[in-house]
Parts: structure tokens; sequence; C-alpha cells
């Protein structure tokens, strides 16, 4: 297993199973593994908003039996005083066994990864990649849906959504059918398109929903990502276009799965959570598992 988690480009289908099996081990017991981690530490480095990534690696280490060791509000550490990213993540690389990156500029953990030599994971950078999201997310289709033959719809915020360019990668080793649904200012950025092609990913590009619903085993469905816009106006030229609700589902395959990495806002109608097509509720809470299994790895 490598030392690094930074993103799902080149991330052999073997580093993937061994978390999803590993996963699966702590979910069918997970008392035994409380506490096989203990006196570790977990450095939380978090320079943009978070609630589920955070709380699940805290989670995650304490069922382990480590702690964490916490930057907190930016505003309240020594970044305030202009400390670089380099030297602050360096510095908890000194006090914690692993880091955890969240930063708004994408490459953040790839840089940061050239001054650290505890295991880095990245857990989110920009635009770029969310490579942890990405296990708990196979871990869920895997579940509920197997990766063998899968087709997938993914839909929303093609370009600024790093949960999509991760998941995108990922499913490639798979040999997954991706079927991305956003409007033409929000499709995938092309060096994402560039490396899908150059895998020989199975994708196929789609303005509308209904032109590809009937074929789906799972739709996965993004936020609009309004922090990302240069322009206000551009995002709401595009805000509130694809909203999925009950009615929609029922003319699509009984079976259909639909997953969000959340937060969600309005992209799926409080009445698909009661409906057995909702599973993001059971993927945010396989976080936990597959970030202890995750951990478990690396340290
Ligand atoms: N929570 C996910 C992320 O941090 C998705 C989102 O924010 O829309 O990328």
């Amino acid at each position: 297993m490598r030392q690094q988690l930074i993103s799902t480009r080149d991330l052999p289908r073997g580093e993937i199973e061994a978390v999803l099996d590993r996963a699966a081990e702590i979910d069918a017991d997970p008392g035994a593994w409380y506490g096989t981690h203990a006196g570790q530490l977990l450095g939380l480095l978090f320079y943009e908003p978070s609630t589920r990534t955070r709380l699940s690696f805290e989670a995650a280490i304490k069922r382990l039996g480590g702690d964490t060791v916490n930057l907190g509000a930016v505003e309240a550490s020594s970044v305030a005083k202009g400390e670089t990213l380099a030297d602050t993540a360096r510095m908890v690389a000194g006090y914690a066994d692993a880091l955890v990156l969240r930063h708004p500029r994408e490459g953040a953990a790839a840089m940061v990864s050239e001054f650290v030599d505890v295991p880095l994971i990245n857990a989110g950078d920009g635009a770029g990649q969310h490579p942890s999201q990405t296990l708990l997310d196979l871990y869920t289709i895997r579940e509920h849906a197997g990766l063998d033959d899968l087709d997938i719809g993914i839909m929303g915020d093609l370009k600024y959504g790093r949960t999509v360019h991760s998941l995108a990668n990922a499913l490639t080793t798979f040999g997954a059918r991706q079927y991305f649904i956003s409007p033409p200012s929000l499709a995938l950025p092309d060096s994402v398109r560039y490396d899908l092609d150059q895998a020989g990913a199975d994708v196929s590009q789609h303005a509308e929903l209904e032109a590809v619903l009937d074929d789906l085993d799972v739709l996965y469905v993004t936020r609009i990502q309004r922090e990302r816009f240069p322009d206000e106006n551009e995002y709401q030229a595009v805000a509130g276009h694809y909203r999925i609700d009950a009615d929609l589902l029922s003319t699509g395959p009984p079976d259909l799965k639909v997953m969000h990495p959340l937060p969600r806002v309005d992209e799926i109608a409080p009445d698909v959570d009661e409906t057995d097509h909702a599973i993001y509720f059971d993927q945010a809470r396989n976080g936990v598992p597959v970030r202890m299994a995750l951990l478990d790895l690396l340290l």
C-alpha cells in the first residue's frame, strides 16, 4: 500500500480492493478493531469547510484507539500570521503519525507530499481530487449494485466536482460504463477527459438525465460547487438546473440507486429520501469503516 493517497489517477485496482475488503472486515465486526492503533495520532489540516470528511476521519482514528491533533480554524492558527502550508504541514508531521489535508488549492496535497515523510491523505484539493471519498463511494456501490458490469450516471457539476474526478478515474479501472450528465458549461475538464480517454474508459456525455435514465444501475448526483465559480452570475445561470424527485425516479429502473457525496442543496428533493433508491445516507455512514480501513493500512 502506498504511503500517500493524493489522487485516484493510477491507483491500482488491487490497492482499491484491499481497502474495500478491509472495510468489509471492519464492518462485519467493528469491535475487533477498537484499540488496534492505540497511541497513534492523526493530524487534521482543514483549510476549507468539511463535515463528513473531518468527522468520519476523526471517528475512524478514535475507533481504532488513536486520537487527533487538529489545526482547527485556520484564523485561529499561525496560518493567520502568514505561515506557509509547507511549514505548517512539516511541523504537524512531527507531531502526528499521519496527516489529512483539505485545501482550496488544486495541487496542494501533491505539493505537501514533497515535504512530509508520514502518510498523507488528500481530503480534497480545490476542484482537483478527493480520493478517500471515492473509496467510500466504491464501497457503497459494491454493496448495493456491484462493481462488475456497472452502468453509472454522474450528474451535476462535473467541472468543479472533485469527487467526480476521483470517482471517474477509479471506475475506469473497474470497466464501468460512465454516462456524464451536465450542462455544457459544467462538463468534465479536458485534463480529466484526457486521462479517461488514455485509460480506455467507456464514457459518454449527455445534457439530460432522461436520455440515459433507463440504462442506469446507479445515479451519482453532485452539488453545483458555488464556491468555485469565478462569477456569481455564471453560478446563477446553472443553479437548480438538475433536480430529481420521487416522481422522476418512478419513471426509471425500479432498482436504481441514487448516491450523493453530500451536502445536497436542492438537487435531490427530500421525497427521494424515503424511497429505496436513496442510499446517500448509507454512503455517508460508510465513511467511517472505509476510513478506518484506509488508516489501518496506511499506519
Ligand atoms: N463534500 C464533497 C467535497 O468536499 C462534495 C461537495 O462539497 O459538494 O467535495
